[in-house]
């Protein structure tokens, strides 16, 4: 993987010199693409029911359809990652909105990014606690402030301005995670040990248009305090568009995704390798979608190298969508308009 750049590199000059322009113009129908996640960790079939894994496969399924939907009737990237989000934070199984972990203090405190891959415009929210779905706060701060990020009380009063669902911390409450929070406390394990998997959620999509966006949405680690905010609110880190590279979304151990910087180390190393001034060949957009995964690998390589661990989902401005994850499972789905449709959880299918 290390010399991967450099192969790269040639083989990018190799591609200038093969195909003359004239070979470039094609007419083809406008391309869209969608990727999701419901999170990463150590998801193993032995550990999951039949019932369980067929649950998580219709939730995602569900999910994907309608992120696919938006953009099948030429809707925007944004409008399809806001579709996906909202319905997986409504969805209980996930760490995000309804479903999302304990905080030390027994509340619920939620953190959601989005970004535009046309201008780069984003919007952040971090620690809130009464949204019901963070990321239409986060579009909100996007769209109706001057600024990219909100946090706490502050976030919470520019959504009552701005019309946004309040709901009580309760609404966010589950057994299932408060168990979580419970074995935190009584055995002093680290959220890694009870927490098996990440299940912040996220989606990233090209449209008809040509336009990249990505999303994430999240409650965070169980048992955080100090007001800890992970990697999903943070541009760069757990979310980055740029229609001139790809756009990602993230999830796994928050603290190694902003140091390493992953949702943009990705795009910036995609812009470098130079992926814009491929043409349009079939041959072409193959290779671009062999160097994104390279690229995506090689930066999760690097998460695991410091001791992180989660994955991410990529998608290309040439309709690639893909994932790379150095967790046993990643709950996540991939449609494409050149029919790809699926969603799966394990690391071998
Ligand atoms: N990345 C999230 C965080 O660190 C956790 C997750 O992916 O579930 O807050």
């Amino acid at each position: 993987m290390r010399g991967f750049f450099t192969a790269a590199a040639t083989g990018f000059a190799f591609a200038l010199t093969v195909f003359a322009p004239s070979a470039w113009a094609q007419e083809e129908e406008p391309r869209w693409s969608i990727a999701i996640h419901g999170g990463a960790g150590t998801i193993a079939r032995e550990n999951m029911s039949d019932e369980e894994d067929a649950a998580y496969r219709a939730s995602l399924q569900a999910a994907l359809d309608a992120g696919r939907k938006v953009l099948e009737d030429g809707g925007e990237a944004l409008d399809a990652v806001e579709a996906v989000i909202v319905m997986l934070e409504d969805d209980a199984r996930f760490n995000a909105g309804r479903g999302a972990v304990f905080t030390w203090d027994e509340t619920h405190e939620l953190d959601a990014s989005i970004m535009d891959g046309r201008n780069r415009d984003a919007g952040a929210v971090a620690g809130v606690t009464g949204i019901r779905n963070p990321i239409l706060l986060a579009r909100k701060v996007m769209t109706d402030s001057p600024h990219v990020m909100l946090a706490g009380e502050g976030a919470e009063e520019f959504a009552s301005e701005h019309g946004l669902e309040v709901v009580p911390n309760e609404w966010f409450d589950t057994d299932f995670r408060r168990r979580s929070l419970e074995r935190v406390k009584a055995d002093k394990l680290s959220a890694l040990d009870v927490d098996v998997k990440f299940g912040t959620v996220g989606a990233v999509a090209l449209d008809t248009h040509g336009n990249l966006a990505a999303g994430t949405s999240t409650g965070g680690m169980t048992g955080k305090r100090w007001g800890r905010i992970g990697d999903a609110p943070i541009i760069g880190a757990g979310t980055y568009a740029d229609n001139r590279s790809c756009a990602v979304s993230a999830t796994g151990w928050g603290e190694y995704f902003i140091r390493v910087g992953v949702a943009q180390q990705i795009c910036l190393a995609m812009r470098f390798m130079g992926v814009g001034a491929f043409g349009p060949s079939e041959q072409e957009r193959l290779q671009k979608g062999t160097m994104a995964q390279a690229v995506a690998d090689t930066v999760m390589d690097d998460v695991k190298e410091l001791g992180g661990d989660g994955g991410v989902i990529v998608v290309t401005p040439d309709g690639h969508a893909l994932y790379s994850f150095n967790t046993a499972g990643m709950y996540r789905g991939r449609a494409t308009s050149e029919g790809v449709n699926e969603v799966a959880i394990y690391g071998d299918e």
